[in-house]
């Protein structure tokens, strides 16, 4: 994430005073898909508020005749997000309602928003989120891999070999992984996984997501590799994949990439046996585990 500029720091426009009340920044959630997903209350704000913030006012514009809005649209893309936040804030100080949505989905999540959001917020305005559609929910709910706990790693790095280092850094994470990815890389995307994470890993590809051809597939990856290699059709649309987090193989104790971490900042600083058994207590490994480790690590 960016640094922040002066003017988000310290924000020029301040809250209206007491007399008068300050407008609401609304993030509201627009369907990825099925148009039917967008809520009563996002129509409602939609209607009622004075301005609504596009992320590309003419796509949005399709959205809002199709439900008979009309409502004034101004932009607010990843490249003006920063530079037009004033001029949102400004109908705020004056007590009008602004709400703001993004292509398809929840806006922020892989999508401008995030500067305008804490802009609002660092001046005092209220933001409240009306919640609806988002792709990674969405395929999560269905793909029938663990929910409780998950990390979602939004879109990979274009280029493989930076790619292949952000799934090795997740490569023993425990909880389900969800990242987006765009059509044209979907095949080097899952050759990359399958590189990394084994073959054997459980994913699913969640393709297409509320549209006609929605497709959500579970197999172990070197089998969703085949399987989307040989139908040029799962190589088009937008595509969500899940994969199944990191078990240690059976009946094998292993220590997990953030206790090496921990362990090898401690080896540096003190002796083996003080570092294994401060680490144990950071990390909850077992102590003797540490101690076996750290004097491999040691040679
Ligand atoms: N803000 C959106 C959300 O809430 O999910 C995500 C926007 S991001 C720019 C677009 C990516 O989201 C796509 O490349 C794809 O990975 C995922 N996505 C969006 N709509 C989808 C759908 N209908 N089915 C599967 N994936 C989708």
């Amino acid at each position: 994430m960016s640094a922040l500029s002066i003017s988000e720091v310290f924000p020029v426009t301040q809250p209206a005073a007491d007399s008068v009340r300050s407008g609401i920044l609304y993030v509201v959630a627009t369907p990825i898909g099925n148009l039917d997903d967008i809520s009563a209350r996002a129509l409602r704000v939609l209607r009622d508020v004075a301005l609504i913030a596009a992320e590309d006012t003419r796509h949005s514009s399709r959205l809002l005749q199709h439900f008979g809005i009309t409502t004034p649209l101004a932009a607010c893309h990843e490249h003006n997000e920063r530079e037009q936040g004033g001029r949102f804030l400004a109908r705020l100080a004056v007590g009008e309602d602004v709400a703001l949505i993004s292509d398809a989905g929840t806006p922020l999540i892989s999508d401008p928003g995030f500067h305008l959001v804490r802009q609002a917020r660092s001046a005092g305005y209220s933001v409240v989120p009306v919640p609806g559609a988002c792709a990674l929910i969405a395929a999560l709910s269905a793909a029938g891999l663990p929910s409780d706990r998950f990390v979602f790693e939004g879109f990979l790095p274009a280029k493989a070999a930076a790619r292949r280092g952000r799934l090795e850094q997740v490569r023993e994470e425990a909880r389900t992984l969800i990242f987006y990815e765009a059509p044209h890389r979907i095949l080097e995307c899952l050759r990359d996984m399958r590189e990394v994470f084994g073959g054997a890993r459980q994913a699913v590809l969640a393709r297409e997501l509320t549209k006609t051809f929605e497709t959500l597939k579970g197999l172990p990856l070197d089998e969703l590799c085949a399987w989307v290699a040989a139908d040029a059709n799962q190589q088009k649309g937008e595509c969500v994949v899940l994969v199944a987090g990191w078990q240690a193989p059976e009946g094998e104790e292993t220590v997990n990439v953030e206790a090496l971490r921990v362990l090898d900042l401690l080896l540096a600083e003190m002796p083996l046996k003080r570092a294994a058994a401060l680490a144990a207590e950071i990390t909850g490994v077992r102590k003797n585990l540490l101690y076996q480790v750290a004097l491999e690590r040691k040679g």
